[in-house]
């Protein structure tokens, strides 16, 4: 008859040899998942905010699994609210700036998914998946077409009402000049003081020390640059920085 301790080492063999065969039965069940492995719209939820606080850092491209996540914010009701969320909360801020009332107290605004929306043109390229293509973005700004947001316009004619110098400050190239005031227009914009876009010598120049260097030939000229709204963090960071700045989400691209 066998003893009761070798019964338990042929117990712990037994238990062995099973765990060994079957590791689904193993206790070690508590294995910390990958965001996005099984779960892609929380993952891409996570991905989205990581993005717009520039926790992200540079990126190229939108991650593939998260296409579809992104184009059902952008087309849904949440992206308008932040959008509005956002609008609210720089005009409580423009409301405290006491306006000197001699024309120098500026709002910057970027254009391109801040005051005119390229959703449509995005669209047809997969919500920001794709790798940019500069000539075939210039075909769409040529046709002057892209809308512009409701809570930017919102945003832009309460600023006017306050008595904001508003100056335009983009990325476009000065040769889209006539393309992008038409199309600023028939959006519904107007009355803005400067249109500044990139010259012959700004080209090479990274997007943040290019409207840094704008907005600091503004500031020698007297300006004071209250605010300022962007969907991009190259809009709104580098040297002469408004009181002020406003990121605007966009989750479909990221310009250094
Ligand atoms: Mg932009």
């Amino acid at each position: 008859m066998a003893s009761p301790l070798s019964l338990s080492i042929w117990f712990f063999f037994f238990l062995f040899f099973v765990f060994l065969i079957d590791p689904s039965i193993s206790t070690r069940t508590t294995f910390i998942k990958l965001p996005g492995s099984d779960d892609g719209s929380r993952y891409c939820d996570s991905w989205r905010l990581a993005a717009e606080t520039n926790n992200a850092g540079t990126w190229d491209v939108i991650p593939s699994v998260c296409v579809d996540s992104v184009a059902d914010y952008l087309n849904g009701e949440q992206f308008l609210s932040d959008y509005n969320v956002i609008a609210d909360y720089a005009i409580a801020f423009a409301k405290t700036v006491e306006i000197s009332g001699d024309g120098k107290d500026v709002w910057i605004f970027d254009i391109d998914e801040t005051l005119l929306t390229n959703i449509d043109y995005y669209k047809a390229h997969s919500y920001g998946s794709e790798p940019f293509d500069v000539n075939s973005f210039n075909e769409w700004v040529v046709q002057g077409t892209a809308p512009a947001f409701d809570a930017s316009l919102r945003l832009y004619n309460a600023l006017k009402k306050l008595g904001f110098t508003i100056i335009l400050l983009t990325g476009r190239d000065e040769d889209q000049r006539s393309f992008t005031e038409s199309n600023l227009r028939d959006a519904g914009y107007s009355g803005w003081e400067r249109l500044l876009l990139r010259g012959p010598k700004d080209q090479g120049t990274s997007a943040t020390n290019y409207k840094s260097e704008q907005r600091s030939k503004l500031v020698e000229e007297g300006f004071k640059v209250r605010g300022n709204t962007g969907d991009q963090w190259s809009d709104l960071q580098g040297f002469a920085v408004a009181d002020r700045s406003f990121k605007v989400p966009n989750p479909m691209y990221y310009i250094a």
